[in-house]
């Protein structure tokens, strides 16, 4: 029989003798949280410094991690990518000038609580506030892990009437915290009502699960949500070592049932801020049917500063993708631009003249050519 688990190291820690059908079991690491610094200490060796972030950060935004999680990462290494999106850090502590409680500008779009209208046809369901993994580069930390709760059903239900009453809303995003913090029941039941609403076409959900507790996507929960589809899974992978068997049979169980899962990474310096990681990240995640949507350039929100790279480092990365691996591997750099003014996707300087009669073009090996515009072209007619 093969090894369950291979990625975590569970020989001495505290998971040393739990079963694999437990440690399998997304309740048993739902209950199990790492939820202090005695506990995480046990999994990994905290350096002084981040003993330090962990109480300067205690007060600012909650801490927990599935054990499933906080095994992949280093023991020994605090420079670990996996390590440093769970632990705090002391810069955490830090607000800059320029940072946002709300950078994207968010609460003036609530039409209705924990609904955000900011595009003509589709809208964002904030429908719990609890995570499996609290993130530290989390944009949404003015929400994410205060009250740790689902969002009460009488407020989910103003959210479905706002959505029935705007035929131009197409598509529902389910998100929060993370959307399948939900128990399978109130999944089935807010799937539901919102496929009950005619004009409601597509329905995502954004969820870090496959990455922090793939046990998570059970069969029973792909069943639910093969019911209502389309639906789109928004997954969250940051780097390769998050793609564990566990994690590409979980999108692969998605997948097989019709449902259609895409990534969203989010540029981290010191994390996955080069191109190699890129090619290697987002390769194994096509080789699991799972495609790159976007990499978000890290959001203004307060305390992450030290996670942000210069917009150049991103259109590099896109750089060294475009052209030398395969397109289905190349997602969109994306910005949320501050203010809540909406997304733009950046592309690298690929056009380098034009002229009237010719656009200058460049290759992704650095050839230029000259792409002649039609003779006739219909913006003579303008004219
Ligand atoms: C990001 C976002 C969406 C979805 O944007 P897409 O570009 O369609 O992925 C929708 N609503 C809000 C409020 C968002 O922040």
């Amino acid at each position: 029989m093969r090894a369950r688990y291979p990625g975590c190291a569970r020989a001495d820690t505290p998971y040393a003798d739990i079963s694999d059908e437990d440690f399998g079991r997304w309740s048993w690491q739902l209950k199990n949280r790492i939820t202090d610094i005695d506990a995480l200490n046990q999994v990994l060796d905290l350096t002084d410094r981040e003993r330090d972030g962990f109480r300067a950060t205690q007060p600012l935004f909650r801490f927990g991690c599935t054990p499933y999680y906080a095994l992949l990462a280093n023991r020994a290494d605090p420079e670990c990518p996996i390590r440093r999106q769970i632990v705090p850090s002391v810069a955490e502590a830090t607000v800059h000038i320029g940072q946002r409680q709300d950078p994207l500008g968010e609460m003036p779009r609530e039409v209705v609580p924990n609904l955000i209208h900011r595009y003509p046809d589709r809208v964002l369901l904030f429908a719990t506030d609890r995570c499996p993994v609290y993130c530290r580069f989390c944009t949404r930390r003015r929400i994410v892990g205060h009250a740790e709760q689902q969002t009460p059903r009488a407020l989910l239900s103003e959210a479905f009437e706002y959505i029935r009453a705007h035929p131009e809303v197409k598509e529902a995003i389910i998100s929060g915290g993370d959307a399948l913090m939900m128990g399978d029941h109130q999944i089935d039941a807010v799937l539901a009502a919102l496929r009950s609403i005619d004009h409601l076409d597509i329905i995502r959900i954004a969820t870090r699960m496959p990455v922090t507790c793939p046990m998570r996507v059970t069969p029973a929960l792909v069943d639910i949500i093969r019911r209502y589809g389309p639906v789109y899974v928004m997954t969250h992978f940051n780097h390769p070592h998050e793609v564990t068997r566990e994690a590409a049979d979980a999108c692969g169980r998605l997948v097989d049932a019709g449902v259609v899962v895409y990534n969203q990474s989010v540029l981290l310096r010191g994390i996955n801020d080069d191109v190699e990681t890129f090619r290697r990240l987002n390769r194994s995640l096509v080789h699991n049917r799972v495609t790159p949507y976007y990499i978000h350039q890290c959001d203004l929100a307060e305390g992450i500063e030290h996670f942000r790279t210069p917009i150049a480092r991103g259109l590099d990365i896109i750089d060294g993708l475009r052209g030398h691996m395969s397109g289905l591997a190349v997602p969109q750099l994306c910005v949320d631009v501050p203010g809540g003014l909406g997304k733009v996707t950046l592309v690298p300087d690929w056009v380098v003249g034009r002229t009237a009669h010719t656009t200058t073009l460049r290759t992704y090996t650095g050839d230029v050519a000259d792409y002649p515009e039609p003779v006739e072209s219909p913006d003579d007619d303008a004219a």
